[in-house]
Parts: C-alpha cells; structure tokens; sequence
C-alpha cells in the first residue's frame, strides 16, 4: 500500500517577536500562508518493523535528523505501531531557505501515516504532535492561513488572501536561524503590524496587505548577507507590489497582481538567481481524506 501526500511549502506575510521565553524559545506572533510549491512525500507500507528515507537531495539527510523520520517514529513510539514505512521524499521546495520545507515533509508524514497505519487521529491531534518535532509543524499540519503565535505552534485560521502571485527567489547563502535570532536586539527594531495584516486579509485588502508585509528579522540576515537585500531590490525594481524575506531567509517572496508583471519579474530574476519560483498562495486548509 501506497500513499502520495504533497508538502507545500509556506511564507510568512508578517513575522513579529515579542520576547525570549525562560524556556529558550521566542515568542511569536505571525501570519502564515501556505503556497503552491510542494514537496511530494510518498509512504509505502513496510510489514517489517522499520522506517526508511529515501532523497536524492544531497542537503536532505537520509536518517532520524529528517523531520519526517522523526514524524514517523513519533506516531510509531505514541501509538505502539508495528509496521514500518518507507519514506520517499523528493524535493521541489529550496532547503533551509525559511519556506519551513522539512516541518513540511513531517507534516505531510503524519498526514499520510495517520491513514497508512490506520490511526484515525483529527487534524488537532496531528497538528498537537506536530508541535513536539518542530514549531512549524503544527501550521504545516493544517496549512492554509493562520495566525501563529507562542513559538509558533498556537494557530488560529483565518481567511485565505485574496488572489495573487507570489515570486519566490532564493540566493545561494545559507542562513543560521540560530545565529539570526542570537543577533536580534528587540530593543531596537521596528514591530510589524500583524494585528493590521490580519485586519487586511479579512478585508481582502489587496493594497492593504502589501502595505503591512513585515518581518522582524530581516534587517538581521539583510545585515549579515548583503546578496539577500540585492534579490530584494532587484525585485522591487522589476516592479513586485510588496517585497519580503520570509522567515529568517535566506528566500524573498513579492507580491503581484498582474499576469504579464509576474511574467516580467520571474525572467528578470532569473538572470540574477538560480532558484526562482513563481506560484499562488493556497490558501484553502488541508482536509484530511
Ligand atoms: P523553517 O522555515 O521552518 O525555519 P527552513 O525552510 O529554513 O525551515 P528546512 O528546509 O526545513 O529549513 O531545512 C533546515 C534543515 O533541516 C536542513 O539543513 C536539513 O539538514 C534539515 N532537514 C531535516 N529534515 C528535512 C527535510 N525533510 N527536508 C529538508 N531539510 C530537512
């Protein structure tokens, strides 16, 4: 038995910190959306009591350190599973790019080995177990739009954008989150408006949503990666409504309405980045079959 499970990846249109908790971890609050841009998780049933990954990505790791791994063994350790599964993952979605590609991979594991193994679980108790492999997990789990807040596993649905394209580029450096976050000074820097964006999805606010678009932690990796606040002004130049680095990076993400702009910016930037994408937001939650 084989099950095909697609793992989109996601942007955040608004990312605020608010603190570092006593446990470690910050304290978020965010809009996030999930795009048309997916891995594709395939899940075979193994009768032998074992989990397999298979990539041919050579950034993918082929053992536990894969999220979806951890997704499988989790479920397997909750539930007293017996079966295994083999997990095959190929990837689309640019790795450790801020698009939440991995939490994606393990989303879609415990998506589809919820009906694999025959668990029976809501999407609640999926998103829940989500939260003990990563904080974007239990987004991941639903997909959609929500509004994320605690470290980002505490999420509230709202109403899907309205329409538009979104270009996706991703420069060549790669970003620590780690070292994003240890460099950021919540003393001195500027809140995004996250309460406004939500206000202007609602309003299905197109200009709106353009005006709000914020992350707090793109002056951060702009700072310590000069060639990310290149992609951004290039895309600015070739005319995005709304340019943004989505979560610590590196990707930056722009905003268009229009067909023949979209078209315009995507050859524009291919000339400077090898990794373009352009795609529409998907707004829709995941249901599960
Ligand atoms: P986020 O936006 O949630 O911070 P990201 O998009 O920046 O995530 P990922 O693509 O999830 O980052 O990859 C981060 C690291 O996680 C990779 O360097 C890789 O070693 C590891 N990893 C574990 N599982 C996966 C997976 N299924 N796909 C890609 N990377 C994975």
């Amino acid at each position: 038995m084989k099950i095909l499970v697609k793992a989109p990846a996601k942007i955040n249109l608004s990312l605020d910190v608010l603190h570092k908790r006593d446990d470690g971890f910050h304290e978020v609050k965010m809009v996030m959306t999930t795009i048309d841009l997916a891995d594709r998780v395939e899940l075979t049933l193994l009768d032998a009591d074992q989990i397999k990954i298979v990539s041919h990505n050579r950034f993918v790791p082929d053992d536990n350190r894969n999220l979806a791994y951890q997704a499988a063994m989790l479920l397997k350790n909750k539930y007293n599973v017996k079966k295994g599964v083999s997990i095959t993952i190929t990837k689309t979605i640019p790795v450790a790019a801020g698009l939440a590609g991995g939490s994606s991979d393990a989303a879609a594991t415990l998506r589809g080995l919820n009906k694999l193994w025959g668990l029976n679980l809501t999407l609640d108790e999926l998103a829940e177990l989500g939260a003990e492999i990563g904080s974007d997990v239990s987004f991941c789990v639903y997909g959609g739009t929500a509004l994320a807040t605690g470290r980002g596993e505490k999420i509230q649905h709202i109403d899907p954008p309205p329409h538009c394209w979104v270009i996706l580029a991703k420069p060549t450096v790669g970003v620590s989150t780690g070292e994003v976050y240890g460099q950021l000074d919540l003393a001195n820097v500027e809140h995004p408006d996250v309460n406004g964006m939500v206000q202007a999805i609602h309003n299905k606010d197109y200009n709106g949503i353009c005006q709000l678009v914020g992350n707090v932690l793109e002056d951060v990796t702009l700072k310590l990666h000069p060639e990310v606040a290149q992609i951004k002004e290039q895309m600015k130049k070739f005319g995005a409504d709304a340019v943004l680095m989505s979560g610590s990076g590196p990707t930056v993400f722009g905003l268009v309405h229009h067909d023949s702009r979209m078209q315009r910016i995507y050859n524009g930037l291919r000339g400077f980045c090898d990794q373009v994408f352009a795609v529409q937001m998907l707004g829709e939650q995941n249901r599960l079959d």
